[in-house]
């Protein structure tokens, strides 16, 4: 596997030599380096359930720290991955190292948590990625029922037949299907309708503006009552002051995730943030 996106790399930067003559991409090299020697890490945001104060989820996160650059933003690394045919590679680590991590989680504390798993579209369209992801549920024990598979409103606008095709497989699978970054894309309501959608995640940039615009207020109302309405879970994403998370409870939000209820961390650090939270629920009860 390592290998084979090593090979993507080579030919990707020979792709584009004939373009540009002679300039392979540094970056998309040095990725598929990275992804060879298991250097892309993965960090996990504790997703809150608000009825519970309780967290249920978490949504795994790429992290690759660079030898010279540091840190490289995963917007970044996903898009460079995205165009020099390292995604399929960079997808499937992630996923490997999220069930992996998650399931020796489980073993150590009984704690199955929800994990959302983004994916990019250039994997969608891919007929065979149902069956690369049934094996690595297989090889990891992890359950198909524990994923979230978060998707962007983009990338179901350029939906094509395959992607669609393919999110039935998957769903058929036992994983959910979440919209991610909802209210920033181009929505569709009809899309909402037919495609087969389990999460709405609100936008960081939405939810930024729910404390200080009425308007805004009334907005979130309307699409928390309208994922009800559909069976869908709602997760407020980027809550980060109490004000949101007072107005989000007040509204019936379900869940929440943001830097106020937590960083994305590594998995041990979340053991332990899991195990502090327990004491001290256990001292205010008990
Ligand atoms: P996303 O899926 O919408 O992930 C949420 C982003 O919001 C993360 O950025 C997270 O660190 C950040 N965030 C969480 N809480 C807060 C908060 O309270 N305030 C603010 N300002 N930000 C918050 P991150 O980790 O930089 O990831 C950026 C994007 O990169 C992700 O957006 C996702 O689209 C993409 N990405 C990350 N990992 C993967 C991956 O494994 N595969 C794919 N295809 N895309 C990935
Ligand atoms: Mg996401
Ligand atoms: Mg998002
Ligand atoms: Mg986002």
């Amino acid at each position: 596997r390592a290998d084979q996106a090593l090979y993507a790399a080579k030919a990707a930067g020979r792709g584009r030599c004939e373009l540009d003559g002679g300039e392979v991409s540094d970056l998309a090299r040095d990725l598929a380096v990275a992804l060879t020697h298991g250097d892309v890490a993965v960090h996990f945001q504790p997703i809150l359930q608000v009825a519970t104060d309780d967290v249920v989820g978490v949504e795994a996160l790429a992290r690759w720290t660079h030898p010279e650059r540091g840190p490289v933003s995963p917007s970044e690394f996903v898009a460079v991955a995205e165009q020099h045919g390292l995604i399929t590679a960079l997808g499937e680590h992630v996923l490997r190292q999220t069930c992996t991590q998650l399931a020796a989680l489980h073993a150590a504390t009984g704690r199955r948590l929800r994990v959302g798993v983004n994916v990019s579209g250039i994997e969608l369209s891919d007929p065979t990625y149902p069956d690369r992801v049934r094996a690595v549920f297989a090889d990891t024990g992890w359950p198909a029922e524990e994923v979230v598979l978060e998707v962007t409103e983009s990338l179901l606008d350029a939906e094509s037949a395959t992607s669609v095709a393919t999110l039935h497989a998957l769903r058929d699978l036992g994983l959910k299907v979440a919209i991610d970054d909802f209210g920033t894309g181009y929505s569709s309501l009809s899309r909402l309708d037919t495609l087969p959608i389990d999460v709405l995640k609100v936008d960081h940039s939405f939810i930024a503006a729910i404390t200080t615009s009425p308007r805004r207020t009334q907005m979130l109302r309307s699409i928390v009552a309208l994922a009800g309405a559909l069976g869908m879970d709602v997760v407020a994403e980027g809550v980060e002051t109490p004000e949101q998370d007072l107005l989000l409870r007040s509204v019936g939000c379900t869940f929440e995730q943001g830097w106020l209820h937590g960083r994305p961390m590594p998995v041990a650090e979340l053991q332990a943030t899991l195990e502090r939270r327990d004491g001290e629920l256990t001292r205010a009860t008990g």
